[in-house]
């Protein structure tokens, strides 16, 4: 048997390099099973608590790009909602839903105040009936939008 002839060669590997390592080789052998724990379930543990390091360290971050994510509305003194401006609502669900949406996850229209006069209107609609307030809120073009005029704004004045 080709095991048994290795178990001999390893017991006298054993035997052999016990005569110049330490006496406990036996016993290091045993530990075998925990050296191996180590090494594979550390690396494991390793790269779980990294991501999670990672995960927190990040966390502030996505909060602070989502920081007027959907939400139950707050509650005045007298426990009516209240919508801030500018940001669509559903009075159904009472909740404030992320700028940008439109509907609500019943599929009901939103809402929105004018943050300019107060009106409400239809979030779908981003300009004011009332004041012509035109804003429309969205994540994804509110930062790359330019704040300077657009081009040909000088030639026309
Ligand atoms: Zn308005």
């Amino acid at each position: 048997m080709i095991i048994d002839q290795l178990e001999k060669l390893w017991t006298s590997l054993l035997e052999f390099s016990s005569t110049f390592i330490t006496p406990e080789w036996g016993d290091l052998v045993n530990l075998l099973p925990i050296f191996l724990l180590v090494g594979v379930v550390g690396p494991i543990v390793t790269l779980v608590v990294l991501a999670w390091f990672v995960y927190v360290v990040r966390q502030p971050r996505s909060k602070a790009r989502f920081a007027a994510a959907r939400r139950p509305a707050p509650l005045d003194a007298e426990g009516r909602p209240t919508y801030p401006a500018g940001e669509p609502y559903s009075p159904s669900e009472r909740m404030v839903y992320e700028p940008g949406a439109t509907r609500s996850d019943s599929g009901a229209d939103l809402l929105v105040a004018c943050p300019k006069c107060g009106l409400v209107r239809g979030a779908v609609l981003d300009t004011c009936g009332n004041c012509g307030l035109s804003f429309t809120i969205k994540p994804t073009t509110r930062s790359i939008r330019p704040a300077g005029p657009p081009p040909g704004g000088a030639a026309a004045a």
